[in-house]
């Protein structure tokens, strides 16, 4: 327990002890302000997926809805805004999912779900994923590993100790969908609390004291996560800022979650577009400053990373600013440098052939953006049908990349070329 928590409860012990126990059940809300997103996996595929069911008919989606169901009521009742991204059996797209879990100004996003093997029925054990790489994402495993523990603690599994935290990227190249969505904003892990083809594990996860207990599991680890503090950083610049100066440094307020400056010692780092720069840690007055690599073209992104001394790390969204250059560039619409960016970009997706995951899938979204961008900066210029073409290439060639349905977005770009272009 730390040191907050028990003061706040001895606070509300004398509170009770004075006004009866009536401020005892208003402020016992221990996750009051925050905002989670609960994520019951998948939704009314009961009509054409033959997958997601075990031997006696159980089918994931109803599992993740229950136990999805009770957790929020659970964390409703502890103060939190909780979010469902579906509250009956129903599909909702994984975009809509995450773009709900945005809108909602999640601080976790949890997705719920139960797994299946085709192949070996006796697989019975926890999993639970994080997007990308654990340096990248500490957050989401700091909330990961506490989730695996008490799941391999208090659940039954035939294969207890098997239960791990494991990268999305092991199942897709360029991670789930939820996860790589929702990642510039929040920390968010996949839970899978079972084999539903394991013929004993669809057994428990029928039983809705099981689903309780599963949620009573989730509760307890979001309890635990949110009572280590959620450390963050702000990048002090002003907000009118059109563009950024990367021969100044630049500076980072932190906080460790309750309002101090108390951070692990050697736990800083920032990173400019991906790779470290140099940081100095000021602990009087809580300011992290960094000397900017001033190369960069265009715009620049920062991440900060440290982690507070009840073990919870900063999940490191990114700070994105134009550079002079780019501001500048924007602002003299200057068409045909982003479309031969755009074409270096697309020959780079194109050689590298599906093989490096997702950073293909982030040369190609900037190649898709850098087409956009010259068609917005110039509607028609000289090269606009090559632009609309390879804008198609690269959204069937995502298509193949990831999971997300991209197929509104393929045909709205087919009947585009066709229609405003005529052979
Ligand atoms: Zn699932």
């Amino acid at each position: 327990m730390s040191q907050k928590f028990a003061l706040i409860l001895l606070v509300m012990l004398v509170l009770s002890a004075c006004v009866g126990t009536q401020s005892m059940l208003v402020e016992d809300q221990p996750l009051k302000g925050i905002n989670i997103t609960i994520d019951p996996g998948h939704g009314a595929t009961q009509a054409y997926d033959s997958f997601r069911i075990g031997q006696t008919g159980e089918r994931e989606e109803w599992i993740n809805l229950r136990v999805a169901k009770i957790l929020s009521r659970k964390l409703t009742l502890a103060g939190a805004n909780v979010l469902m991204t579906r509250t009956k059996d129903r599909d909702v797209s994984l975009g809509g999912r995450a773009s709900m879990a945005i809108g909602h100004h999640s601080d976790l996003f949890v997705s719920i779900h139960h797994n299946g093997s085709v192949n070996d029925p006796s697989m019975d054990l926890p999993i639970v994923y994080f997007y990308g790489s654990g340096d990248m994402n500490p957050a989401s495993v700091d909330f990961a590993k506490i989730l695996i523990d008490s799941m391999r603690a208090e659940m039954a599994f035939q294969q207890q100790q098997a239960g791990a935290v494991y990268s999305d990227h092991l199942i897709y190249s360029s991670g789930t969908s939820v996860l790589r969505n929702t990642i510039d904003d929040m920390p968010g892990v996949i839970g899978e609390g079972g084999f539903f083809t394991n013929p004993s594990g669809e057994g428990r996860l029928k039983s809705k004291a099981y689903n309780k207990l599963e949620a009573e599991i989730y509760y307890k680890a979001i309890l635990e996560y949110f009572d280590r503090g959620t450390p963050s950083a702000t990048c002090l610049l002003p907000d009118s800022l059109e563009f950024i100066d990367l021969l100044r440094p630049i500076e980072f307020e932190l906080d460790d979650g309750f309002g101090n400056t108390f951070f692990v010692e050697n736990s800083f780092k920032v990173l400019q577009g991906g790779v470290q720069i140099q940081s100095n840690w000021d602990s009087n007055l809580g300011i992290l400053t960094a000397t900017p690599d001033s190369s960069f073209k265009k715009s620049v992104s920062f991440q900060v990373f440290a982690r507070n001394l009840q073990g919870n790390a900063i999940h490191p969204i990114p700070f994105t600013f134009l550079t002079k250059a780019g501001y500048e560039w924007l602002s003299h619409e200057k068409w045909l440098e982003a479309f031969d960016e755009a074409e270096i970009l697309y020959s780079q997706v194109i050689q590298s052939n599906g093989s490096s995951g997702s950073m293909e899938v982030d040369t190609l979204d900037s190649a898709l953006h850098l087409y956009q961008l010259s068609l917005e900066l110039q509607i028609v210029h000289p090269k606009a049908r090559i632009a609309e073409e390879k804008i198609l290439e690269l959204l069937m060639k995502k298509q193949a990349l990831v999971e997300d349905d991209l197929s509104g977005e393929i045909e709205a770009q087919q009947s585009r070329i066709k229609e405003y272009y005529p052979d």
